[in-house]
This record gives structure tokens, C-alpha cells and sequence, in this order.
């Protein structure tokens, strides 16, 4: 196979627990397959709510030295995890793309984009320099930045290794002990994110894994001693998650879906535009939460249209372009698709049962680009995120029709615009409601220390998960008054 490396035998995953691979007892195994071949190349313990405590209590012994270590000390070992990252670079992209069934290339990116928050989690001690501030004679106030004990972090299928590592380098770095949850359907990746934090001298505890699924994150919004909790995931578990973790009073930070709306002007560059859109709804199979998902044509854009038919009909389906997670997936995009064709959209281009030639590949869940037109506002793919290689085109006449559309959305992730004419474009940057927005950018990411984050239904709880945010969510500001009297009546002194 020339994309991915499938493991010769299955891997088996166990929790990292004090710096020990355990395997909870009782746990039940779970089969990890992968995407591409739908064969089993991993096994990880369902750890069940009560399975979280030991966890949890070996996390908490290691916390105080780990804080007491010193911001110094700490970033000396997290630039040689930064380190590992890069020289273990191909080997976490193979693992990421075989179990989340994206490309090499993408796997990669992600990588890349986990070595870039290292980066700025390495600045931290750069940016918390002179805090402190003489308010009136003889009494100086200053900021000292503590961390918040035991954290945890809770991820998603789609990014194995970015999502953990939007989190991981920021949680540590301030004096943290991490417990991360991946999903259960992508766990391997994490097991040498483990192996990697211990070789770069992260003492036992401070960095641990829980595999499992709904009732490991019950037991980790229960347990008292986790202070603050991370979040990327669906909306309906996010919300979830922020609720119920702060009810309990922890400091809770949850990202959840998109419906990201990509909008294409009559003066929208012709060559580069549908590419772009293209790009951005198939790239990762469309399981990304920055995917532009809903085109909104404004007018006549018949030809970007006719060109993004025209390219996304010639590409190939198969490992090149990604795999869908798992066949619920596939038969839930099957299922949308069909749903808005009776409801009146035309398909332009129709991915169903597009798969790649070659045994090996029969057992994945595949699908190729899909693009939907005359997909009206009220319905479902206009509003759902579909979470796969589908683009659904409404046709507005205005502009001011399509940032309407834009702002009917409950969520709020990313919007993009695509156009030649600055002042469209400084009017859906000042108008969209999205926490991310991009001009003649399909996916706009923002690079750090630009952080990443949206509002309303994609992000619950305050700040974003990367950049300052991060920082910032990851600990808490001590202030300190200092004043001391002005005697000089001791005889040492004179
Ligand atoms: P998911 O919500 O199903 O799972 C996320 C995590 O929650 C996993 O660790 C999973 O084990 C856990 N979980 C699942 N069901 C649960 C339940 N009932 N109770 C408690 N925990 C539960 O999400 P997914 O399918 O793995 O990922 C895709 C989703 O994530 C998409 O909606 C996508 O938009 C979103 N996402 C968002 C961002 C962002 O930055 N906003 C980034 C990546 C993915």
C-alpha cells in the first residue's frame, strides 16, 4: 500500500496511568479498524467511569513536583518533546492517517500544525516577563501565572494527533498534569504521544491517557480533583460536556461542529476560485470542522460552479483523497444525500457509491465529492453539518441576502469569502458571525499565535483552545500586592 503503513498485527493500546501501560480490569477491548480497509489494526480497554480514579490520583501525585519544577525546567523538556515530534514526524502522520483514514499529506499538516503550538507554548516564558507594576509608594502589584492542578482533555476522530496537540503543549507547559481521552475510534496515535512525552523526560503522572468512550468522560466530569477540561467534538456532546462540567464547577472549554458557509461572488477569481471550494469540501473526505460545507452563490457564478463540477468529477476516490471514519458515516451521507435530492436539490455531481478499484481497499467507507444545487435555506443540508465530502450551493441574489443566510446559522466557526473587490471582501469580515474568516481562503485556519476557535454553537465556554487562549485556559493569574515599610531605624542599617 503506498499511502498508509497498516500495522502487521493489531496494536494493542493500553492507559498511561503514573507512567505505566495498564489495562484497566474488566474493561472490555474495543476493535480500532481502519477507514481504508475496514480491517482491525488496533484494540483499546473501554475504561468505565470508576476506571478514571486511578488515573486521576496518579496524575494528582505527580502534579506538585511537575509545578514545582519550574517554568524553566518544564519548557527544557517540552522543546525536546517539540523535538521528538519533528524526528517522529512520519511515523505520527502514518499513524493518524491509517486510523482517521486521511491522507498522508493532511496527517501530516496536523503534525505540523501540533510542532506549531510547541512553538508557541515555548515562548510562555518569554510572554509572562514583566507582569509587575509599583502601584503607589512602596507597594508593587505583579501577575504570577500558576497552573490549575490536574486537567483534562477530551478529542475527536478527525485530527489523532492535532486536536491532542492543540492542548498538550500549553497544558504542560504552565505546570500542568494532563489526562488526555482520545476518541476510541482513532486511540493509537496517542499511544506515542505518550511514549514521546516520557522520552523527553515529562516525569510519570504528568501526562496521561484514558481510552474509552461516554462513560470514561462521565467519570472525568465527575471526579472532583480534575480542575478544567477541554473539549473538541460534535456540538450536542460539546454543549454537553460544558454543561454538566461546569455545573460541577470545573473550568470547561468545549468546541463543537460547524456549518461553515463559503460565499462566491460574480467577481470571485475564476481559475483559483473553484479549486479553492473544492479543496476545502473534499479535503480530509470533508471531515473537517473548517470545511465550507454551504456555498452561497450570490448571482450569476454559473461558471465557478460549472468548474468545480468539472474538477471534483476528476478526482479520484480512493487513499489519495481520504477515507469516511466508518460505515455509519457513509450511510448517514448516503442518507442526506438522497434526502435533499426528494427535497428538491439537483445533484450536480454524485459521490455515492464511488470507491477505488483493488481488493485491498473494499472494506473502507468511501464516498467522492458531491455537490448539491438549489439546496434551499430551511433545509437539512443547508443546515446540518454533514461531516463529509459534500458541498450544498444555495443560490441568494445579494449580498446582503447571503450574510443573512450566514447569520441564521447557530453556529459560528469559520465563513469565507471569495471575491477580487476589497470592500465585499472588508464586509464579510466586519459582518460575518464567525470566530474564523477567511478571504479567498477555504479553510482559514489562523497559524499561531493567531489562535483557533469559533462562537456560538461551535465553541462553549470562553476564549480560544490555542494561542493565549490557551495559555489562558490552562491556568489562572495570581495577584500579588507586596509592601514593604519604609523603617530604617534598624542599627545594621546606618
Ligand atoms: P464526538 O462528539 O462524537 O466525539 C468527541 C469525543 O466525545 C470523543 O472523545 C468521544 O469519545 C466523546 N463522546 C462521544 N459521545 C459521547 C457521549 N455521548 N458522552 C460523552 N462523550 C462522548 O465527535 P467526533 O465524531 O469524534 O468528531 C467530529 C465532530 O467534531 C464534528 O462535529 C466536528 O465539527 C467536530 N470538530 C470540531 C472542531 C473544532 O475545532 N470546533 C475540531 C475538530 C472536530
Amino acid at each position: 500500500m503506498s499511502y498508509v503503513q497498516l500495522p502487521d498485527s493489531p496494536i494493542i493500546g493500553r492507559n498511561l496511568v503514573g507512567g505505566e501501560w495498564v489495562t484497566p480490569t474488566g474493561a472490555e477491548m474495543l476493535d480500532v479498524r481502519s477507514p481504508y480497509t475496514g480491517g482491525v489494526i488496533g484494540r483499546v480497554p473501554m475504561t468505565s467511569a470508576a476506571g478514571v480514579a486511578p488515573v486521576v490520583e496518579a496524575a494528582k501525585k505527580a502534579a506538585e513536583g511537575w509545578r514545582a519544577m519550574g517554568l524553566r525546567d518544564r519548557t527544557a523538556r517540552m522543546m525536546k518533546f517539540r523535538m521528538l515530534l519533528e524526528q517522529n514526524l512520519e511515523k505520527l502522520a502514518n499513524s493518524a492517517a491509517r486510523e482517521a483514514g486521511k491522507t498522508i499529506g493532511e496527517a501530516r499538516a496536523g503534525v505540523l500544525k501540533g510542532i506549531e503550538v510547541c512553538d508557541f507554548a515555548l515562548s510562555v516564558q518569554n510572554l509572562d516577563t514583566g507582569g509587575a507594576l509599583e502601584v503607589s509608594r512602596g507597594v508593587t502589584c505583579e501577575f504570577k501565572r500558576e497552573p490549575l492542578g490536574v486537567v483534562a482533555g477530551i478529542t475527536p476522530f478527525n485530527f489523532p494527533a492535532m486536536v491532542p496537540l492543540w492542548m498538550i503543549p500549553n497544558a504542560l507547559t504552565v505546570g500542568n498534569a494532563f489526562i488526555l481521552k482520545p476518541s476510541e475510534k482513532v486511540p493509537l496515535t496517542s499511544l506515542l504521544l505518550g511514549e514521546l512525552l516520557l522520552e523527553a523526560g515529562v516525569p510519570p503522572g504528568v501526562f496521561s491517557i484514558i481510552h474509552g468512550g461516554k462513560e470514561a468522560v462521565e467519570g472525568i466530569l465527575a471526579h472532583p480533583d480534575i480542575q478544567a477540561v477541554g473539549f473538541v467534538g460534535s456540538t450536542a456532546i460539546a454543549k454537553r460536556v460544558y454543561t454538566e462540567g461546569t455545573a460541577r464547577g470545573k473550568r470547561v472549554l468545549a468546541l463543537g461542529g460547524a456549518k461553515n458557509a463559503l460565499i462566491v461572488v460574480p467577481d470571485a477569481d475564476p481559475v483559483f476560485t473553484p479549486q479553492a471550494v473544492v479543496d476545502s469540501f473534499t479535503g480530509c473526505a470533508g471531515q473537517r470542522c473548517m470545511a465550507a460545507s454551504l456555498m452561497v452563490a450570490v448571482g450569476d457564478v454559473q461558471p465557478i460552479i460549472d468548474e468545480m463540477v468539472r474538477r471534483a468529477a476528476s478526482m479520484e476516490v480512493g487513499p489519495g483523497m481520504g477515507a469516511l471514519i466508518d460505515k455509519a458515516a457513509q450511510e448517514r451521507l448516503e442518507a442526506a444525500i438522497a434526502k435533499a435530492q426528494s427535497e428538491g436539490a439537483k445533484v450536480l455531481l454524485d459521490g455515492r457509491g464511488k470507491k477505488p478499484s483493488g481488493a485491498a481497499w473494499a472494506g473502507g467507507n468511501w464516498m467522492g465529492p458531491t455537490i448539491l444545487d438549489h439546496v434551499r435555506p430551511e433545509m437539512e443540508s443547508a443546515q446540518k453539518e454533514l461531516f463529509g465530502p459534500v458541498i450544498s450551493i444555495v443560490r441568494v441574489p445579494t449580498l446582503t441576502a447571503a450574510m443573512e443566510l450566514q447569520h441564521a446559522s447557530p453556529y459560528g466557526n469559520a465563513a469565507s469569502v471569495f471575491t477580487t473587490n476589497g470592500a465585499v471582501a472588508q464586509h464579510v469580515v466586519d459582518n460575518s458571525r464567525a470566530g474564523m474568516v477567511g478571504v479567498n481562503v477555504g479553510v482559514p485556519v489562523p497559524r499561531e499565535p493567531f489562535s483557533f476557535g469559533g462562537i456560538n454553537d461551535s465553541r462553549f465556554g470562553h476564549g480560544d483552545i490555542t494561542g493565549q487562549g490557551g495559555v489562558d485556559f490552562w491556568s489562572y493569574l495570581k495577584k500579588v500586592t507586596r509592601k514593604w515599610t519604609a523603617r530604617t531605624d534598624g542599627s545594621w542599617m546606618s
